[in-house]
């Protein structure tokens, strides 16, 4: 097990090495990215991304459920409560799914998945549960559905746990505004 004390330990190696003060409450990349909880798939680590860079939601799967979409609505909130810190140009929401997720072993458990979607449980099969780059589609796909902004791209990515590599499986997209 890790111990509390260590992380204490490296948190004042951090606290007095990297630790950037004045960053903004605002993703300086202009970026979300919803990613699963896997210990594998730190989008910090994955994609490179800097402190204050983009603001990340991980949930089981790193999956667009009505949850995730109430969460986004919240922060949205927060970023209208912040306007000053809003860097020019688009935005751009990250979907990382992965290879091996925990998702999978789920598929025997179809009515916690369908509570987690607030689907019924014979429509589970449209959430690709098995597969990442399906499921990062069909996720890309809600997003379309539900976001109704302008200036806000949509991308889905599917990382290789056994590389180390990320597919791009959906390019960012222009979410459209009517
Ligand atoms: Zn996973």
């Amino acid at each position: 097990m890790t111990d509390t004390d260590d992380l204490a330990r490296r948190n004042a190696q951090f606290a007095a090495g990297e630790f950037e003060a004045g960053l903004s409450i605002n993703p300086s990349g202009n970026m979300m990215v919803v990613c699963c909880v896997d210990p594998r798939v730190d989008p910090t680590r994955v994609l490179g991304l800097e402190q204050g860079e983009a603001a990340v939601i991980r949930n089981v799967g790193g999956r667009i459920t009505p949850t995730t979409l109430r969460t986004m609505a919240m922060l949205g909130k927060v970023g209208a409560a912040n306007k000053d810190g809003h860097r020019a140009g688009d935005w751009n929401l990250v979907i990382l799914h992965h290879t091996d997720c925990g998702m999978t072993d789920l598929a025997s458990f179809p009515e916690l998945l369908a509570d987690y979607f607030e689907i019924p449980a014979h429509e589970l099969d449209a959430k690709a549960v098995s597969d990442p780059i399906a499921s990062v589609r069909v996720d890309v796909g809600v997003i379309e559905q539900e976001i109704r902004a302008n200036g806000f791209l949509v991308s889905g990515l599917v990382y290789d746990v056994s590389t180390g590599l990320v597919e791009t499986v959906v390019a960012p997209t222009p979410v459209r505004s009517e």
